[in-house]
């Protein structure tokens, strides 16, 4: 039996479509359990409908005909239980149904498992036995087996339309694929596959006629694609602060390094022609990096690829096409990069879907600095399907819907509009004060982390930043930036802002924020190597971030010092140490300091509980709800499996927060909230009643928040807080949020929470 499994389950992973891989199902499992019939039944939802979609042994022709109402029947009771049915006789359960065009009379013996994914049920999986049979445990659990194998395909094979097709419904889909994560904002467009520009896995071994001839092609094709990556930055310029711009020259830096072009020349010698040279270099330096398994050096491996590609390109002189893209361009790829990105006119792309990646992908931090949402790891993104197709994008909550229905598009066309209109609107807010009705003041600060910010959080008025993410300029480079180099971005947000307070954080990489020229190996990367660990396990690149912050901020003033991930009382003391040798050095060399106010980040539980003892050392706290819920409710932030179970309205959640704010206002020490749940004008409401002393977010969010404490009084939000104490869920919390928005005229807030 486990061989049949596990070679069944081979066949139906490499069956080319649902329709073929339905069929392998019905036969294996015929012939496996030695029974007269093996069907499967799909949900049709729109018309709440269990179908006939493959048989072995019934008439065939009732395939696609035969559809029992929701809840009718055994395939029904299957269905509305989501439990296994195993009877030696159907008819004896109150249930059966007799269907008449499959001429089911003689059947007795009946198993039927329910098709889940995601706790939905597609479909159902049924065996049938002319005589009465009672089906064993284990031929229960081998049908089991397979029907959660099936529910993947299933529900992959909903998004690309293979289901619409066997249902023979209409072109519309209301499936939607969920990614790992992405960047917010709703986009409706059209599918522009972007593909590997030559096939360099094809390219075979010749052997060379004239060397010499060969590697001057070759250097030519080098320089060839060298201005084409100048080009494309040129492009980009204008829309990219240069520390983005710094991601294309690390590529032609990499383009141009010895590795690369030293390797192809030497195999070019040995006797192989150029193309082949090539493959075989690229092929070298993609299996280093990906064996390594590391995120961000996978990432890397996709841009040698894509280098490869645009050289092989060149050396077969077939001159690159200038591809048209539509005006409602949705860039889609098996791994878009970076590069295939600036190729398209940034007016005309509205959105991103890659089916490898996530939210700290390159193009995943191009799409967030142009304000685009995107969608990123999505498994099994039908790619070769989809070039023209509609979609719609919902990077809130990280969808994709595939030729989606009119009542989907009409849904989001609406949401993008009134996003629009509301933004409109709120620009009368941006000279106002953040103050309640009843005038208490809640300083609004924007979050940043690119250059690109700066304009927009100046623009919405933000009182000041509230957490800058110094880790995204180490991101987009090829090495540590140097402290010289480091100040001068520094700087820039500082004085942006100067007089207004900029809080700088200290770099913050490990878990999923991995630096590609700084690889960390772990198999609990969020439990590890992180935050102020690697800072004080690594002092000289703590120190000269430091220095360069502490050099940035002479003559302004309006710096604050966060530190990240802070778990006990000795890795504050630790940093404070490390800060204070910084700022010692500093004054010795005849700089001009002013000593920062320092605070700590509480994303770690056991924060929470030492809120006391942390302020005899520090200024001031600053709440990582985005790593707080990850860690309190154990659910990792970046998991599109469990990502329905994050929710930083989880009371757990909540009282933490309630605790952090109370301890650290018995001792006089103001606190932060800079996480996302600080951008959602619901939850915003609820910080504010807990007394928090200031919120920082998004610029794009902080309007909408404005919008939210200048409608209501403190004693409103008191009592708010006070009702959704009792509740035992985040649901129930959410729903009178919404409501409480709803009945104050700010419906239009609901949306830009979860
Ligand atoms: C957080 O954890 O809430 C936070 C603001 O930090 P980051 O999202 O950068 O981890
Ligand atoms: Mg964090």
């Amino acid at each position: 039996m486990l061989d049949t499994l596990r070679r069944t389950i081979q066949e139906v992973n490499r069956a080319p479509d649902l329709a073929r891989a339905l069929s392998i199902i019905v036969t294996r499992v015929k012939q496996a359990m030695v029974v007269d019939v093996c069907s499967v039944y799909l949900v049709d939802n729109e018309r709440r409908q269990y179908v006939l979609m493959a048989t072995d042994g019934y008439n065939r022709d009732a395939l696609g005909a035969v559809r029992l109402d929701f809840g009718r029947g055994l395939v029904g009771e299957v269905a509305r239980r989501a439990e296994s049915l195993n009877l030696d006789n159907a008819a004896d359960h109150p249930a059966y149904v007799f269907t008449s065009e499959i001429g089911e009379e003689p059947f007795h013996g009946f198993l039927g498992v329910p098709i889940i994914q995601h706790r939905n049920v597609l479909g159902v999986l049924v065996v049938r036995q002319r005589e009465r049979r009672c089906f064993a445990e284990q031929e229960e659990t081998f049908l089991f087996t397979l029907a959660a194998q099936l529910a993947g395909a299933i529900s992959h094979a909903g998004a690309s339309g293979d289901i619409d097709r066997l249902l023979q419904d209409s072109r519309e889909s209301r499936y939607a694929l969920k990614g790992v994560s992405g960047t917010p904002g709703a986009a409706v467009g059209h599918a522009c596959v972007v593909y590997p520009l030559a096939n360099l896995e094809a390219i075979p071994d010749r052997a060379v006629e004239d060397v010499d001839a060969e590697i001057a092609g070759f250097h030519a094709a080098v320089a060839g694609v060298e201005r084409d990556m100048r080009m494309m930055s040129a492009r980009m310029v204008d829309t990219l602060p240069v520390e983005d711009i710094a991601l294309f020259d690390a590529l032609i830096l990499m383009l141009r390094s010895e590795n690369l072009v030293d390797g192809t020349i030497e195999g070019i010698r040995a006797g192989n022609w150029a193309p082949g040279a090539l493959r075989n270099t690229i092929a070298e330096h993609v299996t280093a990096f990906e064996d390594m398994e590391d995120p961000y050096l996978r990432e890397r491996a996709s841009d040698v690829r894509d280098l490869g590609r645009r050289i092989l390109e060149r050396l077969q002189s077939v001159s690159p096409v200038a591809r048209s893209f539509p005006p409602d361009t949705i860039l889609v790829g098996e791994e878009v990069s970076a590069s295939q990105l600036a190729e398209v006119p940034v007016r005309q792309l509205k959105g991103v879907v890659s089916a490898r990646g996530s939210s700290a992908s390159h193009v995943a931090i191009l799409a967030r600095a142009l304000g685009i949402p995107a969608v990123m790891g999505i498994d099994d993104l039908p790619v070769a399907r989809l070039d023209g197709q509609e979609m719609v994008i919902d990077g809130y909550q990280s969808r994709l819907f595939v030729r989606p229905s009119a009542a989907i598009r009409q849904e989001f066309q609406r949401l993008q509009q009134e996003e629009a209109e509301l933004t409109d609107e709120l620009q009368a807010l941006i000279e106002l004060p953040s103050e309640t009705v009843d005038g208490q003041h809640l300083p609004l600060y924007a979050n940043t982390g690119l250059l690109t910010d700066i304009t927009p959080s100046l623009r919405c008025g933000a009182e000041g930043v509230g957490l800058y993410r110094t880790e995204i300029p180490f991101l987009v480079r090829d090495r540590f930036p140097g402290e010289e180099e480091q100040r001068r971005t520094y700087r820039q947000v500082l004085e942006a802002f100067a007089p207004a307070p900029v809080t700088v954080r200290t770099l913050d990489i490990g878990g999923d924020k991995m630096l590609p020229y700084f690889p960390v190996e772990e198999d609990n990367p969020f439990l590890g190597w992180r935050g102020i660990r690697i800072a004080l396990d690594h002092p000289e690149i703590f120190l000269s971030q430091v220095r360069a912050i502490l050099r940035a901020d002479v003559g302004l003033n309006n710096l604050q010092l966060l530190l990240p991930m802070i778990s006990g009382v000795r890795e504050i003391d630790s940093a404070l140490g490390l800060i204070r040798r910084a700022y010692e050095e500093l004054l010795e060399e005849g700089e001009e300091l002013a000593y920062p106010k320092i605070g700590v980040m509480i994303e770690v539980p056991s924060a929470v509980y030492q809120v006391a003892e942390m302020a005899k050392r520090v200024d001031f706290f600053s709440i990582g709800t985005n790593d707080l819920t990850q860690y309190l409710l154990a659910v990792d932030r970046n998991n599109a499996q469990v990502a329905e179970l994050f929710d930083a309205l989880h009371p757990a959640v909540l009282r933490a927060i309630r605790q952090v704010v109370d301890s650290a206002h018995t001792v006089d020490r103001p606190v932060s909230v800079c996480g996302e749940m600080a951008g959602d004008p619901a939850a915003a409401l609820l910080l504010l009643g807990m007394g928090v002393d200031s919120l920082s977010m998004s610029s794009a969010s902080l309007l909408r928040v404005k919008w939210a404490v200048r409608s209501f009084r403190m004693t409103e939000v008191r009592a708010l807080l006070e009702e959704a104490w009792v509740f035992e869920e985040a649901g129930a919390v959410r729903a009178l949020l919404h409501r409480t928005l709803e009945d104050a005229g700010l419906g239009g807030l609901v949306r830009a929470g979860r």
